[in-house]
């Protein structure tokens, strides 16, 4: 019953309990955290400090049927603008402007484990399950679930969706990426956009294979000097005028621990 502003401060709250490295959590101005459908900006950053795979994230919650996300095409108005846009095709113009890959998390809760589909990753076949508590958040790439509309359905976002943990898992090789979770994430986004062609428009820079960055682009370097300000006690700078980046919420930092 609860909506994704809820389920995703949870999320992060675990998050923060069992990741290993260092979690920020940085939202850019208070009222943000409320918008439904808000998008967040996240990094993972890999041992060295520098090395680092981003992303878009836009959360969407399966309906209580556990048949659809019903909001996935949702038409909303932005902050200050005056006409409707849908929340899919905003999502991806401000992957584009911001250079990050737009991905969908799909929150589920399936009564019937029959429904998930069988694991393609190499951890999962380990333990012989789909496990199905790793649905309870799947991701997705946003251009695959653009060329579904209209189709909202768990049943066919599924087909290319993969669990959340995928993004960080040795695909049952146990073996860690030089570069931590920054090589893993590159990976996983390598794999959920398979087949992205130059004709769907993300321009160059996100066309699959992804390979980490050398350094934090310029998003989250705003976001570690709000940090840093918040720490001081200067709120100042969470203000909605001051926001330097429309359009997202705020960002999400994963730092490995440095020995990794
Ligand atoms: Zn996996």
């Amino acid at each position: 019953m609860f909506n994704e502003p809820t389920v995703t401060e949870v999320f992060l709250l675990d998050l923060v309990e069992v990741f290993p490295g260092k979690v920020s959590i940085i939202p850019f101005n208070p009222k943000a955290e409320s918008q439904i459908g808000a998008d967040w900006a996240w990094a993972f950053v890999g041992p060295d400090g520098r090395s680092c795979q981003a992303l878009l994230v836009q959360a969407k919650r399966l309906d209580n049927h556990d048949r659809e996300y019903s909001e996935l095409y949702y038409q909303g108005k932005p902050s200050g603008s005056t006409y409707s846009v849908l929340q899919s095709d905003r999502l991806i113009a401000s992957a584009k402007r911001y250079r990050l890959p737009p991905v969908y998390a799909f929150y589920n809760h399936l009564n019937d484990p029959s429904r998930i589909p069988r694991s393609s990753c190499g951890t999962l076949d380990l333990i012989q399950s789909s496990l199905p508590e790793s649905w309870g958040v799947a991701v997705a790439s946003a251009i695959n679930v653009r060329k579904a509309k209209p189709n909202k359905t768990y049943d066919c976002h599924r087909h290319h969706s993969r669990p959340l943990h995928c993004v960080l898992c040795s695909r049952g090789t146990g073996q860690q990426f030089a570069m931590g979770s920054a090589d893993a994430a590159a990976a996983a986004l390598s794999t959920l956009f398979e087949g992205t062609s130059e004709d769907d428009g993300l321009g160059p820079d996100l066309m699959p294979p992804f390979e980490p960055a050398t350094e934090l682009p310029e998003l989250f370097q705003y976001a570690e000097h709000i940090e840093q300000a918040r720490a001081k006690g200067n709120t100042d700078l969470l203000s909605e005028n001051r926001n330097e980046f429309p359009g997202i919420a705020g960002a999400v930092i994963l730092r490995d621990p440095e020995d990794a």
